[in-house]
């Protein structure tokens, strides 16, 4: 996939639906990149109840309302975890697996990413650790690489390296963990035990946002936006649960609402 779109919109839970929707609304082309819907918060809630116009249902209830929404509304839907995005002339590049969505405005609808980094995965990030094995694979073909992660992705991840030829140590998610090196990583620990690798793959369902898009102002748990929710980075636009508290299912919509109006506005303003 190479293609362009006015709007790419990060997340596929009610922010990113409600962003998509209104988008829509305003005639631009989007594509929404989302993981499963099942890693959405409101998947997990089992039920709602303080929802205007939507009668108490359970969380999965809600969601199967929204993809057939989402799918009606002409948007296009990429699965899969954004890994990146890059100002590239005009708009921006989304890096989604190997793939790549360019755009003139980016609305991050991620959710709460309760992330926290192992030591030494940002130090090491593009020097032996790698989100991406479709993408960084091919470096250590014929090497020993680690993949850390419990998923369905990581377990894919895994398979796919070892068909490339690398020798492939397999780790879950929970344990705790550490990478080490010099100029580049060269270990892992995990639970206290040394293992010699060329590379770490870490496969997590979500990208920290602030790693998403550099330069972001982040505080408090949450991405800082003005009321407009536009971000520290002129383009991009925030809602939901990533933008901070309260996690509420109404404010989530409402952002995206806000959202991708700023976004339309904001392209509308370039054109002319
Ligand atoms: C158990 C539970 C009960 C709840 N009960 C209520 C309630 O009764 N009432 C209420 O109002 N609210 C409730 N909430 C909160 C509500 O569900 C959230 O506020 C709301 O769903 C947030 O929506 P969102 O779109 O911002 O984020 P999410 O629903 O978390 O959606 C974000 C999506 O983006 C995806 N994503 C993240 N990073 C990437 C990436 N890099 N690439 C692709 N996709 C990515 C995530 O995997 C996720 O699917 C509850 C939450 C939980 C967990």
């Amino acid at each position: 996939m190479q293609a362009s779109y006015d709007v790419v919109i990060i997340g596929g839970g009610i922010a990113g639906v409600s962003a998509a929707l209104s988008c829509r609304s305003r005639g631009k082309s989007v594509a929404v990149i989302a993981n499963g819907e099942e890693t959405s918060s409101l998947y997990k809630a089992e039920r709602i109840a303080n929802y205007p116009g939507i009668p108490a249902a359970s969380g999965k209830e809600i969601c199967a309302v929204l993809s057939a929404q989402l799918a009606e509304s002409g948007a296009e839907l990429v699965r899969g975890r954004a890994l990146s995005v890059t100002p590239i002339g005009a708009g921006f590049g989304v890096a989604v697996g190997s793939e790549f969505c360019g755009c003139a405005a980016v609305i991050l609808a991620a959710g709460i990413t309760r992330e926290k980094l192992y030591p030494g995965e940002g130090e090491f990030l593009g020097r032996g650790v790698s989100y991406c094995a479709t993408c960084d694979g091919m470096l250590y073909r014929g090497k020993t690489v680690a993949v850390v992660g419990g998923g369905e992705e990581a377990a894919r991840d895994a398979d796919f390296l070892e068909s490339i030829g690398c020798t492939v140590l397999r780790f879950p998610q929970t344990a705790r963990y550490e990478i080490r090196g010099g100029m580049k990583a060269d270990t892992l620990v995990a639970g206290g035990e040394e293992h010699k690798v060329d590379g770490v793959f870490v496969i997590k369902d979500t990208v920290s946002v602030t790693r998403l898009v550099p330069g972001l102002a982040y505080e408090n748990g949450g991405i800082v936006t003005d009321r407009m929710m536009r971000t520290s980075v002129p383009g991009v636009f925030a809602a939901g649960d990533c933008t901070g508290k309260p996690y509420q299912l109404a404010k989530a919509a409402g952002e995206g609402n806000v959202a991708a109006l700023s976004a339309c506005e904001y392209i509308d303003k370039k054109n002319k």
